[in-house]
């Protein structure tokens, strides 16, 4: 398989961890915006409202008379500009693994004993090659922004992969670095309420080192992750809509089942269901098919499995998940990446209603 090297970090979605668990997504679903409630309930954001984790701008209506056609081709000319300067920096880092030697693999310590969903998260992150160097070479102290370099997050990640990858392994080395990181987190605003999820985990990640690192570099990783996309939904009265949008995590939703389901299956269904869409051309309000395509796909695919129906119950069945999974019949003509991805990273969430842990699957891959 040719570059980009893709990796599929994924998580067996929403056990719940305790009996508020289901008040807990509630009020996570208020208070999020869009982006992290599934692709199910998108709704458009207004121009140039700026949504970098999953933002969607709609930028060009094919027969809307009301825009002015010169703004219309700006925008586009914005949207391509911007895809080919995210292909460009992607190119700068390296899928070198010398720097992650088999010996040096871990555990970390569960000191707090809810640190799981975390634990699992870096476990995943800490095995992507084109990650670990960015930390290594690009992540250096002297290119630290932070208000506070001993409160950085981009800082303490970068010392735990240093310390992780060190040979010979053993957890007592990392222990410390990881408590410390723990310490950080918490300073940052993250609130332990007992057992959270890895992908919430994720996206403070990325939002703390955005401001910790000058653009240059946080741009890099975030080229890594991010998927460039083209929605598309036809009227009967002859109106397309255009809409263009990106995101660093994809969720899927599982519901309803598809009997013995791929993930290729279910990945292909959201991205060209059916949604309700009031047309701008028509104005009528109608179920009319949907067409997303990826102009530039992540070279780290990040997707998340939502096991959580309309009733908010939680779906059991399993999904049947191939090693490789191939993108193109979502992609857009114009994209020229590699569309096959592998699967490197699994994080796991095994348990019951009541409770359970999230573990990290190490594949063979890596060996
Ligand atoms: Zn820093
Ligand atoms: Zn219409």
């Amino acid at each position: 398989m040719s570059s980009p090297s893709p990796r599929s970090p994924k998580r067996a979605h929403l056990e719940d961890e305790g009996p508020s668990r289901a008040a807990k997504h509630q009020k996570l679903k208020e208070n999020l915006p869009d982006k992290f409630k599934g692709i199910k309930e998108e709704k458009e954001l207004s121009s140039g409202e700026d949504d970098r984790y999953g933002g969607r701008t709609k930028i060009a209506k094919l027969d809307d008379t009301t825009e002015d056609e010169m703004t219309r081709r700006v925008k586009v000319a914005n949207w391509a500009g911007m895809i080919k300067r995210r292909r460009e920096t992607a190119g700068k880092l390296s899928d070198d693994r010398s720097r992650m030697p088999a010996a040096s693999q871990r555990g970390m310590p569960n000191f707090t004993g809810v640190l799981c969903y975390r634990i699992a998260l870096l476990q995943a992150l800490l095995h992507l090659p084109l990650l670990v160097n960015w930390l290594l070479d690009f992540v250096l102290p002297e290119h630290c922004v932070s208000d506070n370099s001993q409160e950085c997050f981009a800082c303490v990640l970068r010392l735990l992969t240093v310390e992780y990858w060190k040979v010979p392994g053993g957890v007592r080395q990392v222990s410390p670095v990881f408590r410390a990181m723990h310490g950080v987190i918490k300073r940052l605003g993250w609130t332990e309420t007992g057992q959270a999820d890895p992908d919430e985990q994720m996206l403070f990640f990325f939002k703390k080192m955005q401001t910790e690192l000058p653009s240059s570099i946080y741009g890099l990783i975030e080229s890594l992750f991010q998927s460039f996309w083209t929605q598309q939904i036809n009227c009967h009265c002859g109106t397309t809509s255009l809409t263009h949008g990106s995101e660093i995590k994809h969720t899927l939703c599982l519901s309803p089942r598809i009997p013995d389901g791929r993930l290729d299956q279910y990945i292909r269904r959201v991205y060209r269901e059916a949604v309700p869409y009031r047309c701008e051309g028509c104005h009528i309000l109608k179920t009319r098919p949907k067409l997303r395509l990826f102009h530039l796909s992540a070279a780290i695919l990040c997707i998340q499995l939502s096991r959580c129906d309309e009733t908010g119950r939680k779906i059991t069945y399993s999904v049947n998940i191939p090693d490789e999974l191939d993108f193109s019949n979502v992609a857009h003509e114009e994209n020229k990446d590699c569309l096959k991805y592998k699967l490197c990273a699994v994080v796991q969430h095994k348990g019951s209603a009541r409770g359970g842990h999230y573990v990290y699957i190490f594949l063979k891959a890596l060996k």
